[in-house]
């Protein structure tokens, strides 16, 4: 049994008349990588402040290494915290602030660590120098290493790479992963850039309005999207194709759409239904049940993005290294694993996959 480092449980939080969070429930492993993604405003950064002590939830409990701290401040709950906001002190030199509170801590040999995670994420040089000298993306990587080195077993980030360019981001990304891994700490890193989750995450929840929509590692998100909010919003462009229940053959399940009958992987027990098929899992077959007309080419490099016009009107996004020209007529294919089929919102195609 794997020991469990957080647990959330039931938790409420409203502003004012605003639900923030609604009823939020589930536990990160020691040592795990988690990520919590979403749209803005679902929610993200208050379930991070319940869980630090800058806010209180209305309901619920908070549970870190086995001990409810709902009544505890923050300092007092024993986890690191790097907001997109930097606070470093500006009266220490970047030596100090790193070392500061893991001399706090009294962590044994800090320095030795401090020095380890300053040159790990590439600010050594710059050791001596004050947060004033240093750029929004340093002082940002000095913020990350003095939670490292502090040994708080539970890190709590919220939009860490927020102030940094995108190339900075993305290699620091993995670096502070291996670090976290390396010390051995608990991570939960809330991010809207789901695919920043997806490269560093163990597992990753994904947020919409206040609820945990789905939880799971990156591939099972991307593959077995349990939700059409979770097929749209992790992975990219993702192609939805309404029609109803014509047949079923667990685990897969067929639907006709009007031209043809598309068996997807999913049971669903109602009579409408959505398949989900990505744009890369489409390829052009002469065989293919799915026929229209290429509206569209662009070329992305290594693959081929195209707008594929259905006879019945509706477009799908393909992409694939084959080329076609436009106004070519086109059949298309995909294997009935790589399709998702999910029953059809009661709310809605549109409402159901919107971002905020
Ligand atoms: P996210 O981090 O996912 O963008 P937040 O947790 O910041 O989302 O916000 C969730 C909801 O709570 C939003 O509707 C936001 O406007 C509201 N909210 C957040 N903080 C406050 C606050 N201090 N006062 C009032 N409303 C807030
Ligand atoms: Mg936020």
């Amino acid at each position: 049994m794997r020991s469990v480092a957080l647990k959330v449980s039931s938790v409420v939080k409203h502003y004012g008349a605003v639900k923030a969070l609604d009823g939020v429930s589930f536990e990160v492993y020691e040592g795990e990588y988690f990520a919590i993604i979403g749209p803005s405003g679902s929610g993200k950064s208050t379930l991070l402040k319940c869980i630090a002590g800058l806010e209180k939830p209305d309901k619920g409990d908070i549970i870190i290494f086995g001990r409810r701290v709902n009544e505890l401040p923050p300092e007092r709950r024993g986890v690191g915290l790097i907001f997109q906001e930097i606070h470093l002190f500006p009266h220490m030199t970047v030596r100090g602030n790193v070392l500061y509170p893991a001399v706090v801590r009294g962590v044994e040999r800090a320095s030795e660590a401090v020095r380890d995670v300053l040159s790990s994420l590439s600010v050594e040089l710059k050791a001596r120098n004050f947060p004033r000298e240093l750029s929004l993306g340093e002082q940002q990587k000095v913020a990350l290493a003095r939670t490292l080195a502090s040994q708080s077993k539970l890190v709590l980030m919220d939009e860490p790479y927020g102030s940094m360019d995108p190339r900075t981001a993305e290699l620091l990304r993995y670096e502070v992963r291996r670090l976290a891994k390396s010390l051995g700490l608990t991570v939960i890193h809330v991010t809207h850039n789901q695919e920043e989750a997806m490269a560093v995450a163990d597992r990753i929840a994904v947020m919409r309005r206040g609820r945990i929509e789905q939880i799971g590692e990156p591939v099972d998100l991307y593959l077995r999207p349990r939700s059409l909010f979770v097929a749209r919003f992790v992975g990219g462009e993702n192609n939805f194709l309404e029609g109803r229940v014509a047949g079923s053959k667990a685990p897969f399940t067929a639907i006709d759409v009007g031209s043809c009958l598309l068996w997807g992987w999913g049971e669903v027990n109602d009579e409408k239904a959505v398949l989900a098929i990505r744009p890369e899992k489409l390829r052009f077959a002469a065989d293919g049940l799915l026929e229209g007309i290429v509206e569209a080419r662009e070329f992305l490099g290594k693959t081929y993005k195209y707008l594929v016009k259905l006879d019945d009107g509706r477009v799908l996004i393909v992409k694939t290294r084959d080329k076609v020209e436009v106004g070519s007529r086109v059949r298309l294919s995909f294997n009935l694993e790589d399709a998702v089929v999910l029953p059809y919102p009661r709310e809605g195609l549109e409402e159901a996959i919107r971002y905020e």
